[in-house]
């Protein structure tokens, strides 16, 4: 029998068909533990755990916890909600004494604790990416070559935004210096 496997699978199954990601983990000593199961198909004992392994479904993903390479894996291809729970699960069991980790989905860092991570859209990221790549000005996260130097007289006060904001602005000025053009025109 695998042991210290975290095992990812189709659960859910409310009135047919639909499935979501559930996940479960083995220990070290081969003891069931339930992170999240739902539906018609989650897994909530150990016999049922077994047989879905054996069954070795497509759908079914085992990834080992010793090793780093496999929880990056995890970390790269999950859902982002889920990997934070699978983290947070494994903070709230320190039974376990797996040293599970996040990777940053901008620079890699690894980042042990939940609090270090945030959220945005589907990616995880430490507070030094988000930092670098957020704009202040629309407050959304956007990576960090698309924010741009800019002039803060021309941009509200602010001297680092996104592209977006940079050319929203632009094409405000355009269309007051168009209006003023047309006014002085029409005199
Ligand atoms: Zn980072
Ligand atoms: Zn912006």
């Amino acid at each position: 029998m695998r042991t210290n496997i975290l095992v990812q699978y189709h659960g859910g199954g409310y009135d047919g068909c639909f499935w979501e990601w559930n996940y479960f983990y083995i220990d070290k000593q081969g003891t069931f533990h339930d992170i999240q199961s739902s539906g018609r198909a989650g897994i909530d004992n150990m016999q049922d755990a077994q047989e879905l392994i054996n069954k070795d479904e497509r759908h079914t993903y085992i990834y080992d916890m010793s090793s780093e390479q496999d929880i990056e894996t995890f970390c790269k291809e999950s859902n982002a909600v889920h990997v934070t729970g699978v983290l947070q699960w494994f903070e709230d069991n320190p039974d376990t004494g797996i040293e599970f980790f996040v990777v940053c989905s901008a620079c890699g860092c690894k980042m042990t604790d939940c609090s270090e991570i945030i959220l945005s859209d589907d990616k995880l990221l430490c507070s030094e990416c988000y930092a670098i790549g957020s704009c202040s000005c629309c407050e959304s996260y956007v990576g960090d070559i698309e924010i741009v130097k800019v002039e803060p007289d021309e941009h509200y006060g602010y001297d680092y935004i996104c592209s977006d904001c940079k050319e929203y602005h632009a094409e405000e000025r355009d269309e007051q210096n168009s209006d003023g053009n047309y006014d002085i025109a029409s005199i």
